[in-house]
């Protein structure tokens, strides 16, 4: 399958990286697609959006033409993760904010919820049918509102993960530990929307190329 990370800014290559172990590791057969332009977008089966600058993030996606083509294929059911700064721009709203969100999934964030760089920190957490798992948060957003997603975790009684259909919000970094089994969760995600790889489906993004 194809996997897309977002590729302008952030934690791509950590995302990566871990994907990468998955195929060595579990042989998962993931060919990872760095997106950066609407054909490479339109060849994946899944997408994660990473943590970094959402401000930066958005800008870029909207100057390549990405913006609406993401959503588009979120409407045709392509598992798309967000994590930290990915979640910020996939949320339903962050009111403050001088982004326009994706409003893939129905919460709404609040950006370096928990302070600034010098607040960031990590807990063990516990996830849902995954168990306890160490979660990193820099400058991470809280969800301040829930509307109708499943929480799969959290942190100080507030949601730190949580899923609605084919979209994943992570307000912390699954990709800095080295633990791949939340990106297994995701690439389960893919494999039972029965989205395969290229060359066996249709391009849902054809007339965007
Ligand atoms: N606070 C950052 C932002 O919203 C996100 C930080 C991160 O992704 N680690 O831009």
């Amino acid at each position: 399958m194809n996997v897309g990370i977002i590729g302008y800014q952030g934690d791509v290559v950590e995302h990566l990286e871990l994907l990468e172990k998955l195929n060595k590791d579990y042989k998962r057969e993931v060919n990872v697609v760095l997106v950066r332009n609407v054909r490479t977008l339109s060849i994946v089966d899944g997408l994660i959006i990473p943590g970094g600058e959402s401000t930066t993030i958005y800008r870029l996606i909207k100057e390549f033409g990405l913006f609406d083509p993401i959503r588009t294929m979120a409407g045709q059911g392509i598992p798309i993760m967000g994590t930290c700064a990915g979640l910020v721009l996939i949320s339903k709203d962050n009111p403050m904010e001088r982004v326009r969100t994706l409003d893939l999934i129905d919460v709404s964030v609040r950006r370096n919820g928990y302070g600034r760089q010098g607040e960031s920190f990590y807990e063990n957490i516990d996830v849902d049918e995954i168990g306890s798992f160490d979660a990193v948060f820099i400058r991470a957003p809280i969800i301040e509102r829930v509307g109708k997603v499943t929480v799969l975790a959290r942190y100080n009684g507030s949601p730190v993960m949580v899923k609605e259909g084919n979209i994943l919000g992570i307000t912390f970094h699954p990709e800095l530990t080295g633990d791949s089994r939340i990106h297994e969760m995701f690439l389960d995600m893919i494999g039972m929307g029965g989205s395969i790889s290229i060359g066996k489906r249709e391009f849902p993004m054809v007339e965007y190329v």
